[in-house]
């Protein structure tokens, strides 16, 4: 483990640049929070106007502190920032937090001052978190740091997490005692000038301490670096992130946050989903499921059974259930035979089983036992609303006792005073769950990740012997080199220019397709530059004819004419790719043609492709659903199409010049034969 990352969370010796004997101040509250939640290693406080703060001996510089320093923290104002950073990196710090403010996020000046910074700690070899940033905990005991100015005690978990922004990072404290969030390691790390997700994703895989590792992040400081540790298969934690900035309003904010850069919504969307990282909507997912792992088996499949005392709450669980991919269990008749003795008459034994308001804790107990014998449920969540007549605890601590290896999550909606006795009484203090809907994405997101550690292979670059000197769009040879060289079915092209056209007209078979092209066109169709099944040279000279009478009317002269078979098809289908500023090479299929915007019907993966994502496009579009027969339709020979996607995402990944190309459409035909006949490659 990187001796200088791991000092961040397990520092021997702590120095505070800046701490203050001012009440309020972040240098003063910083050291009373690390004084209160017991550090156990020794801090060193510098300032130097104190002889002492809070009973810690204070130094006047850095200089003065002759021990080594495993992590220092500056909360200096901003014009005395650099010169604290030169000092420390003097004396070979090699881990410092900036929480100062005041860089990259307030614009040009602040950006370059933090460059400035960022190549003395590279230039040191040391590591840096911030700046503009609140600070970091580990709540584990043998450290037992809590380096932020917030004063709530944090418990000890084994989840790891990191927030973009510090708000974001002091309000989840601020909500401890009301969530029950429990975390190992945390940190806030502002502008991600250094150390940013792609070091602590790798950092806390190999921390045994840790078990999930989840994300606030407004932006990826390089998604693709973060996805090739999932291509390599270097994570086997489970991963959630809370991706801020959907909407691209949302994404403007989150650009004058922290000036950070954001990549579209889709493509985060999709490059999560393909590499197994869970993606949380709301901070309360992602800590719902940061739970369901710490505390929970995960379930085997996606059966789930529901118990309650009411029904209202049970139908939301229900309807949940059913929006996150679970399904209600059937209950076996032997299940049923046994529920019957216990629910009331009028009651139900089916699922969901209720127990109605009179369930007693012994009733919930039980029946929580006999639905966890039953083979076919792999999962049971137990709503509790506390009626007047039954307390809630002796319920939920009933259920938290029973030993089971299937996931029982339960949902709890009692009177406010029950939380401070669960806190102080439980026995177990297992986490539960405030509302209805909440359990089924908790279990959506545990069956998604086990299913995803399936053993996959990613598609791997290579380097490629393309080389163009172009840049723009591909001209017609170098298009055929690449895809000869990629095996890409492209229809046979003939260009010919005007003033050769009736020497050449000889030599067409007809039926072909007349395109006239222009480096000023980009779709032929637009300019009614496309005409199909010419079936003699009548036919063709009127075409020619036509096609250059509508570029003169827009001025644009035809450059040449190309010559294509005509391919009688029966579907027309996309497969395009595009290089993402943050993910890099992603590939797209779907429906094709002059109506792919008007059928929206693609699906967009990244270009490091495993067989089952190529499944998954086909099987995710109408297209590829039509391809695999539908009515009685002889399918299409979808290997062939695979194949295609394939080599496709493999010249996006060896060729890094390559920013977009379109092949659109490809051309299916009756007889199981594919051709590409329209192709564009920017380069
Ligand atoms: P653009 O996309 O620039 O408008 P295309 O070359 O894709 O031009 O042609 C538009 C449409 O013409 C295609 O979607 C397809 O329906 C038809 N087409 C083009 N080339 C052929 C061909 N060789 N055989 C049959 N149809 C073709
Ligand atoms: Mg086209």
């Amino acid at each position: 483990m990187n001796k200088n990352l791991k000092n961040f969370f397990y520092p021997k010796t702590f120095c505070i640049v800046g701490a203050s004997s001012k009440e309020k101040s972040i240098g003063y509250e910083l050291l009373k929070s690390i004084k209160e939640y017991g550090y156990t290693g020794k801090i060193l406080p510098v300032n130097p106007k104190a002889d002492e703060i809070l009973g810690y001996k204070c130094y006047g510089s850095i200089e003065e502190i002759s021990e080594p320093i495993d992590l220092a923290m500056v909360v200096v104002p901003k014009a005395f920032a650099v010169d604290s950073i030169d000092k420390l990196l003097n004396k070979n710090v090699g881990s410092i937090i900036l929480v100062t403010a005041g860089f990259k996020e307030v614009g040009k000046e602040g950006e370059e001052a933090e460059k400035r910074i960022l190549k003395k700690i590279k230039n040191a070899g040391a590591r840096m978190v911030g700046p503009n940033c609140m600070g970091i905990i580990t709540t584990f005991k043998e450290i037992s740091l809590n380096a932020t100015f917030v004063a709530e005690k944090p418990e000890i978990g084994q989840t790891a997490f990191l927030s973009q922004s510090g708000a974001i990072g002091a309000a989840i404290l601020n909500s401890l005692r009301e969530t029950d969030i429990r975390f190992g390691h945390f940190v806030s790390v502002g502008n991600k000038a250094d150390i940013s997700e792609n070091d602590l994703l790798p950092f806390w895989e190999e921390d045994k301490q840790i078990k999930t590792i989840t994300f606030y992040l407004e932006s990826f400081v390089d998604g693709e670096m973060f996805i090739n540790n999932f291509t390599d298969k270097k994570i086997t934690k489970p991963v959630i992130v809370l991706k801020a900035g959907r909407t691209s309003s949302g994404m403007k904010a989150a650009q004058s946050h922290t000036g950070a850069l954001g990549s579209s919504d889709r493509v985060v969307e999709s490059v999560l989903n393909q590499f197994g990282i869970i993606r949380a909507n709301t901070l309360n997912e992602l800590f719902n499921s940061a739970k369901g792992f710490e505390n929970f088996p995960l379930p085997a499949g996606n059966k789930v059974a529901v118990v309650t005392n009411a029904g209202g709450p049970a139908i939301l669980a229900v309807d949940s259930l059913d929006r996150n991919g679970l399904k209600l269990a059937d209950l076996s008749e032997k299940t049923k035979n046994k529920l019957r003795e216990i629910v009331h008459p009028e009651g139900s034994v089916n699922n969901p089983v209720d127990l109605l308001p009179g369930g007693t804790a012994e009733q919930f107990k039980t029946v929580n036992e006999i639905l966890i014998s039953d083979v076919n449920v792999d999962a049971i969540v137990s709503v509790f609303v506390e009626p007047v007549m039954v307390p809630a605890l002796p319920v939920i601590e009933g259920i938290n006792d029973i030993k089971t290896k299937k996931p029982l999550l339960q949902v709890v909606m009692p009177l406010p005073e029950f939380w401070e006795n669960y806190r102080k009484n439980s026995a177990t203090g297992k986490p539960l769950f405030r509302n209805p809907e909440d359990p089924a994405k908790v279990l959506a997101d545990m069956l998604f990740y086990s299913n995803n550690m399936k053993g996959k292979e990613f598609l791997a670059a290579s380097t490629s012997k393309f080389k163009t000197c172009n840049s723009g769009f591909l001209q017609a040879a170098e298009i055929e080199q690449l895809t000869k060289k990629y095996k890409l079915p492209s229809v046979s092209n003939q260009f010919i220019k005007t003033d050769s056209l009736n020497k050449q007209l000889s030599k067409i078979e007809f039926p072909v397709v007349v395109k006239g092209i222009s480096k000023d066109v980009v779709h032929k169709s637009d300019l009614n530059a496309v005409k199909v099944n010419i079936k003699n040279r009548k036919e063709f000279k009127e075409a020619i004819d036509e096609i250059k009478k509508s570029f003169a009317k827009k001025k644009i002269e035809v450059e040449e004419f190309l010559i294509q078979p005509f391919v009688k098809g029966k579907h027309e289908i996309l497969i395009g790719g595009f290089r993402d500023p943050s993910f890099g090479p992603m590939i797209m299929f779907g429906s094709g043609g002059k109506y792919v915007e008007v059928f929206n019907d693609t699906c967009l993966k990244s270009a490091y492709l495993s067989d089952e994502d190529i499944d998954q496009m086909i099987d995710e579009t109408k297209i590829g659903k039509i391809l695999k027969g539908v009515r009685g339709e002889k399918p299409f020979q979808v290997s062939k199409l695979k194949k295609v996607i394939k080599s496709s995402a493999k010249m996006m990944l060896d060729n890094p010049g390559i920013k977009e190309f379109d092949f659109n459409p490809l051309i299916i035909t009756e007889d199981n034969s594919i051709f590409a006949v329209d192709i564009r490659i920017k380069v």
